[in-house]
Parts: structure tokens; C-alpha cells; sequence
């Protein structure tokens, strides 16, 4: 693989042994289409191992054994690449990337990311919205990430837009990102400026420890994609940019919960489609509305019924994606037994009991925080969350098992 960047346009050759067939961290397969993208809003000047590990995310899945930058990397770089993926990074000759003092949250809008930010209330934000790009057909017109970057920008907090195209690179799944970690190209790409040594994910329990969406369903502590053990997390932290999972020990209840107790709850959007509000229509409207509900304690609130596309996945056998929090739902929705969720009751014996863990904070993932952040994090644990006792420890480490 060769990565050139021209200033903020990124162009990838693959080598004659790369492919155009992968598969993501998370091992879902996807595919290339185009060998192209380009990053608006970020300066045209940064450490090469910035460059470098921007480039990574995008082009990870398709590089089988080597890989030259058309800047020469650091040592502790291409090591980490080497380490994690092996791969041939090079050229090598540039000084590490020292660590800058603060911590950024990569913002969404969504429920896990305002609880990121409500737990670090100085932290800038820096929103990663999609832009059409300009050879490739829009066939999402329906996403407006237009929508969700006027909401970041209403919140008033420290804001870095970065638009790209990137999602685009991707021929399968449409529209995705070639790695989690690529919603990341902006704020590696600004790290120089806005002094970062810490980028925080509004990754949740379910995606940090128990395998969630796409991936395993089960105790994953050697999480590839968040570990800071992992490969990626191995791989940031020699970029000077450490992984930060503020609200990875909490369910997405609680990051529910803490979301719209924050004074950033007008501008809570984890819907793509909607203009004026959430569509309603789409899943994840109505995973997250069964969450909402549940924290809420009222009846579920939505116009889909069994026959909706969206709505299949909860008539089929479990494993789900996000099932702690289904679980969660069916226990505490009053009148679940009455809508589309319905089916789902037979699969499982949820109880309030049963599902308490997902009220608390696990504890191992506090320790996971870089020194500089935990003491700050774990405050905001005790006042508004709590820690888990030893036996909701043992449900998260025996999940899926
Ligand atoms: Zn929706």
C-alpha cells in the first residue's frame, strides 16, 4: 500500500498482494470502491505520525503486508504497526509525537457521546460530518449529517467541524466506515493544533466489554478496536493521541440517562434521517426509544408495529446487537408484552433483578482512563453513577458465555 496526502486529500495504491475485499477490526467484511478521499477543516500541516495513523483507518482493511507514507514515520509508529497488524511501515526517520496536555471528544450528538461530554465539560468537541464526494453518487441523500453538525454547533461548547468523504472509499457496506476508528482522521489531523493528547468515544459497555453490535456478543477485555492493550489502542497512544472510553464501564442506559439530565439534552440526536426531529421510523429510533422508555419507566412510544422492515430483527431468535439493553427493556417498559418487542419476552427471563448491572459503572474500565483524565472521570462516576458490586463484575465477565 503507498498513502499520499495532498495537503488534506488522501490517495491509497494498493500493492499488487493488497485486495479490495476485508474486513474491519470487528471482522465485518467490507469492500473498496474508490481509492480516494479528502478531510475539510483540519490544517495541511501535522506530525507524520499523525498523517500516518489518519491514513491507517482508511486503508487498514486493504493492506496485506506493507505499507510506505510519503512522510517518514516514527519508529514507535511503524513498531505499532508492525506489532498489531504485521505489517512493513516505512519509511522510518521522524521523532515520537509527544502527547499534548487535553482531551477532545470525537461528538456525534448521540446519547453515549453527550455523556462523554457532560463528564468532561471543558473538553472540546470535534464533530465529523459527511460530505458527498466528488466522484462518487450520493445514494444516502435521506442521512443529514447537515442536521446533526447544526446541532453540534448549537451547543455552544469549543466546536472543530471537519467534513470528509470517506465513507465513500467503502463499496460495501454503504454508507460505513473501512475502520471505527477512521470517524477519528479529523481530530488526529488537528491534534498538533488544539494540542491533544487524549481523544475521547462515547463507546459504551456494550461496545468496549461485551462485543457488542456487528461483533462477538460476548466478555471481550482484549477488545481489539478499544482495548488500550489493543492494536489500536497501541497504535494511538504512539501517535500521542490515547483512546479515552469515558463512558465505557456504563450501559447505554445510563448513558441515556446522564444525556438527557445534562444541559446539552436539547441537542441529543442519534437519528441520521430526521430533519426537525428523530424520523421514528428508522431501528435505531426504536432500540434507543426502547431504552429511553426504559429509563423513563413509561410505555414504549412509537408508530412501527411487527410489519415494519426496521422492526425484523426483534421478531428473530436472539443474539441481538445491544441485547443487555433489550433485556433491559423487556424488564422495565410497563406494557412491552403489548408491542412489536413482544416475540422477544419468550427468549428471555429479564427482571429488574436480573438486569440492575447495567445501572452501574464497571469498574475495571475507570482504570483503563489515562492518569491525566480518571481522577476527573471516576468523580463523575460516583456522583451520578455508582460502581458495580462484585457480582454485577461477574455478569459482565460471564456475558456470552
Ligand atoms: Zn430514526
Amino acid at each position: 500500500m503507498r498513502v499520499t496526502w495532498t495537503g488534506a486529500d488522501l490517495t491509497f495504491r494498493l500493492d499488487p498482494d493488497d485486495e479490495i475485499t476485508g474486513k474491519a477490526s470487528d471482522e465485518h467484511p467490507i469492500k473498496l470502491a474508490i481509492n480516494s478521499c479528502s478531510v475539510g477543516g483540519v490544517p495541511d500541516d501535522a506530525h507524520p505520525d499523525l498523517f500516518a495513523l489518519a491514513a491507517w483507518t482508511v486503508v487498514a482493511p486493504w493492506t496485506r503486508r506493507r505499507i510506505s507514507f510519503d512522510r517518514a514515520v516514527s519508529a514507535e509508529l511503524a513498531e505499532a504497526l508492525h506489532a498489531g497488524w504485521g505489517i512493513e511501515a516505512g519509511p522510518v526517520g521522524a521523532e515520537p509525537r509527544r502527547p499534548g496536555a487535553r482531551l477532545a471528544i470525537s461528538y456525534s450528538g448521540g446519547a453515549d457521546s453527550v455523556a462523554a461530554a457532560a463528564m468532561f465539560p471543558e473538553a472540546p468537541f470535534v464533530h465529523f460530518q459527511r460530505v458527498t464526494h466528488r466522484r462518487v453518487p450520493n445514494r444516502w441523500p435521506h442521512y443529514r449529517s447537515d442536521v446533526l453538525a447544526r446541532l453540534a454547533e448549537r451547543t455552544g461548547r469549543e466546536l472543530s467541524t471537519v467534513t470528509s468523504d470517506l465513507e465513500y472509499t467503502l463499496a460495501e457496506p454503504r454508507p460505513g466506515y473501512p475502520e471505527h476508528h477512521a470517524v477519528a482522521v479529523g481530530a488526529l489531523l488537528l491534534a498538533e493544533q488544539l494540542n491533544l493528547g487524549g481523544l475521547a468515544f462515547g463507546y459504551e459497555l456494550g461496545s468496549r466489554w461485551l462485543g457488542g453490535d456487528r461483533y462477538v456478543l460476548r466478555y471481550t477485555p482484549d477488545n481489539p478496536m478499544w482495548a488500550p492493550h489493543g492494536r489500536w489502542g497501541r497504535l494511538f497512544a504512539a501517535a500521542g493521541v490515547h483512546i479515552v472510553l469515558p463512558v465505557g464501564g456504563v450501559s447505554e442506559a445510563v448513558t441515556m440517562r446522564l444525556a438527557l439530565d445534562s444541559h446539552l439534552k436539547k441537542y441529543v440526536r442519534w437519528c441520521l434521517r430526521g430533519s426537525d426531529g428523530p424520523c421514528r421510523t428508522c431501528g435505531k429510533c426504536l432500540y434507543k426509544e426502547l431504552i429511553q422508555a426504559a429509563v423513563e419507566r413509561r410505555p414504549l412510544d412509537t408508530p412501527m408495529t411487527a410489519a415494519h422492515r426496521a422492526a425484523r430483527s426483534w421478531l428473530k431468535k436472539p443474539p441481538y446487537g445491544g441485547q443487555e439493553m433489550v433485556e433491559y427493556g423487556l424488564a422495565r417498559v410497563p406494557g412491552i408484552e403489548h408491542t412489536l418487542f413482544a416475540g422477544a419476552l419468550d427468549y428471555f427471563d429479564a427482571t429488574e433483578e436480573s438486569t440492575s448491572w447495567l445501572d452501574h459503572c464497571y469498574p475495571p474500565a475507570l482504570d483503563e482512563i489515562p492518569a491525566r483524565w480518571r481522577a476527573e472521570a471516576a468523580a463523575y462516576i460516583e456522583a451520578n453513577v455508582g460502581l458495580m458490586t462484585e457480582d454485577e463484575v461477574r455478569r459482565v465477565e460471564t456475558w456470552g458465555s
